[in-house]
């Protein structure tokens, strides 16, 4: 299914691309407008999962938690020269995530390590990470440090995805799959306009400290589980003015916010509420683990 729908929002995304910036309007739309393609779309059943687990094994952070310090690896996986991303491409995509993050977390790059295999670079649909598949050959082979290592793959999907990323409850039980994994020419100043700032590891790295989507469960029930962004019937498309998708509820969609799916010059924000939801999944599933 996933991979189903994962074509059919490719198609969208040609539509846009070809549509002038930012001149669709998603609430005139019929059908759901899907832009941004992540594969992080967990089922209810898996948010019910992740929040039961979550409501027994809870733990806040203290004031001196924070900031968190995370180590990064970047696993520049290639084709040869293609997917081949300078230092200089790394750093700024350190910033990006950097200044999307602020003064709550400390990113720093720990290594990088380049490997040049073809079937590692195209061959992930970000659909399964299962003993045996591609993906699962990749992280066993490369993944290294603990829970506050963020491991970064790059690479080239062939079917739309722009990344996918693991949940920090997911740690204990399949460390060696832990991470995020980004198409590469998403990094800053590559040429998957308009998703080309950097701002699809902000966005996987969101899931990886804990966040859903801001449209996860669409207008009703408990949607992200964060109450400070409003309820979301759909994700975003382009980079609309504004947009409502949930009249009955409060509030504008969060156009904005790193969790919907807009493009990247549209990104700039996470709130209050998804810190202090991300800071206690830290604390509970990743710091000193
Ligand atoms: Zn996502």
């Amino acid at each position: 299914m996933r991979f189903l729908a994962s074509l059919f929002a490719l198609a969208l995304l040609s539509q846009v691309q070809a549509a002038p910036f930012g001149a669709s309007d998603s609430l005139t739309r019929r059908a759901p407008s899907v832009t941004r393609v992540c594969g992080t779309e967990p089922s209810a059943q898996k948010v019910a999962d992740i929040e039961s687990r979550f409501q027994s094994e809870r733990r806040d952070p203290t004031a001196q938690a924070e900031p968190f310090a995370v180590s990064v690896v970047w696993h520049v996986i290639t084709d040869g020269t293609e997917g081949a991303l300078s230092d200089a491409t790394i750093a700024a995509q350190l910033d990006v995530l950097q200044q999307g993050f602020g003064s709550g977390y400390v990113f720093t790059t720990s290594s990088v390590n380049r490997v040049d295999n073809p079937t590692w670079f195209t061959g992930i649909d970000g659909s399964s990470d299962t003993s045996g598949s591609v993906a699962y050959d990749m992280k066993k082979s490369t993944r290294t440090g603990d829970a506050m290592t963020l491991n970064v793959w790059s690479v080239k999907f062939t079917n739309g995805l722009l990344g996918y990323a693991t949940f920090p409850s997911e740690y204990s039980r399949r460390p060696e799959v832990d991470g995020v994994v980004i198409l590469y020419s998403s990094f800053p100043g590559g040429t998957t306009a308009p998703y080309d700032l950097g701002q699809t590891v902000t966005h996987e790295v969101g899931h990886w400290v804990g966040l859903y989507h801001t449209f996860q469960g669409g207008c009703n029930g408990q949607g992200d589980g964060v109450d400070d962004t409003p309820a979301q019937g759909r994700p975003t498309s382009g980079c609309p003015a504004r947009a409502d998708t949930c009249p009955r509820k409060p509030g504008d969609d969060p156009i904005h916010n790193f969790m919907d799916y807009s493009t990247d010059i549209c990104l700039t924000e996470f709130t209050p509420g998804q810190y202090t939801r991300a800071a206690s999944f830290m604390t509970t599933y990743r710091v000193g683990k």
